[in-house]
């Protein structure tokens, strides 16, 4: 070995090729360029291809809180007083008053004793499973099949043993619990509303299984806090099951607006993430005033039923012009709305038309989000999603769905 030529790793040929596999697949990303529009939404100023200004259509700010002046008013009052950043980790110097309070907020959202913030929803799932998972020697985690990549990620970190029951299963589930002994720990962990589908857990089956099986449960919110339940408690709280679960988890970056993410439990089990989860323990705390935005968000969504009625009238709207128009709509029970492509080539080359040549800003869901072959459009539309912005959303949809279709034997041939 004298480290010449041949020898030497070429490390860019590897990227390269790491790239170019994805780009032979059609599922290369490329974000889009774009500028929110405080004041606007979901109008968005791009700095891409297309028009200067397009109309978007795939955000998870659910109900457009993001721009909320009470909330956007309070970043800024708390940056003003407290200046931007946080100043350290929350054991040493980034502990801000803004964030107790906003724990208080989170664990009377869900009626825990307790809530503990993180730096995002993916931290806050990573960070706890592995913690509790380490905590509980012996524990299976018995894992949904379409669970997050951060419940996956944690769940790996823990080191437990991990079971994967078919996707909302009461039956699958069963089976597995039954054939763990009963004596060793349990955690089931699974999502309320996953975000792809459109679909929801039967929450209080499964509470009902932890119970006969002496299992905790641990329910990721992320796509239901502050859009379901009177208060915005999530599916849970709508269910009236929220006592039920062990733990809750949720993300400030969706439906509140802004970001970051939390659980919510027991005082004992949360104090013991928060002493335990390097995820928590090594990091600077989230900004003040993110966290008094998100304060600010919370509270008003507890206050604002009707803003959630109007967002279920906003989808159940988009959903019966889509089938009107015979655009292919998968079945969906909640607020996302997803259309079917199955090919992430025309998938792309559906939301790139829609981009340049209709202003529409929908972004593909690709393998590995979604499984090959179910490739979509995944449609989010909020209360400031108006008629009009929703008529031309669904006849320029038309147009291009007809187009694509018409070029994919021509290319296939070509
Ligand atoms: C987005 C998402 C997360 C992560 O939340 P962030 O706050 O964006 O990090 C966790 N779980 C699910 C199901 C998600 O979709």
């Amino acid at each position: 070995m004298d480290g010449q030529g041949p020898f030497l790793p070429d490390y860019e040929s590897v990227f390269g090729q790491a790239v170019a596999r994805v780009r032979a697949e059609g599922r290369y990303r490329v974000f889009a360029d774009l500028e929110r529009k405080a004041g606007a939404f979901p109008r968005a100023h791009n700095h891409g291809p297309g028009p200067d200004e397009v109309t978007v259509w795939c955000s998870n700010d659910y109900l457009g809180q993001g721009q909320n002046p009470v909330v956007i008013e309070a970043l800024k009052r708390s940056a003003e007083r407290m200046g931007a950043g946080s100043g350290g980790t929350r054991n040493i110097s980034g502990t801000h008053h803004l964030h107790v309070l906003l724990e208080n907020e989170l664990a009377a959202l869900h009626g825990k004793e307790a809530a503990l913030l993180f730096t995002s929803g993916y931290v806050s799932n990573s960070a706890t499973l592995s913690t509790v998972g380490k905590l509980l020697p012996g524990c299976v985690i018995l894992s949904d099949s379409l669970n997050h990549a951060s419940m996956i990620d944690g769940i790996r970190q823990s080191g437990c043993e991990k079971r994967i029951f078919q996707h909302n299963d009461i039956a699958d589930l069963e089976r597995n619990l039954a054939e763990i002994p009963i004596d060793r720990p349990k955690m089931i962990a699974f999502e309320s509303l996953y975000s792809m589908d459109g679909d929801t857990a039967p929450i209080a089956e499964f509470c009902d299984l932890a119970d006969r099986y002496g299992a905790m449960t641990y329910l990721d919110e992320v796509h239901a806090v502050g859009l379901y339940g009177k208060g915005g408690g999530g599916v849970s709280e709508r269910d009236g099951v929220a006592h039920r679960l062990t733990v809750i988890e949720g993300t400030l970056g969706k439906a509140f607006g802004c970001m970051g993410g939390y659980i919510a439990g027991s005082r004992d089990l949360v104090d013991a993430v928060r002493c335990h989860a390097p995820g928590f323990i090594f990091t600077t705390s989230l900004a003040p005033a993110i966290v008094g935005a998100a304060l600010e968000s919370v509270r008003y969504l507890r206050a604002h039923d009707e803003l959630r009625q109007q967002h279920q009238a906003r989808a159940a709207r988009l959903k019966a012009l889509l089938t009107e128009a015979g655009l292919p709509l998968m079945p969906s029970e909640t607020h996302i709305v997803p259309v079917l492509v199955g090919c992430p080539v025309k998938a792309k080359a559906i939301t790139d038309k829609l981009l340049t040549e209709h202003g529409i800003y929908v972004q593909p869901i690709n393998y590995p989000t979604v499984p090959k072959g179910t490739e979509r459009l995944r449609l989010t539309p909020t209360p400031l999603h108006d008629d009009v912005m929703m008529d031309h959303l669904v006849a320029a949809l038309t147009q291009v769905f007809a187009e694509v279709e018409a070029d994919a034997p021509a290319r296939a041939a070509g």
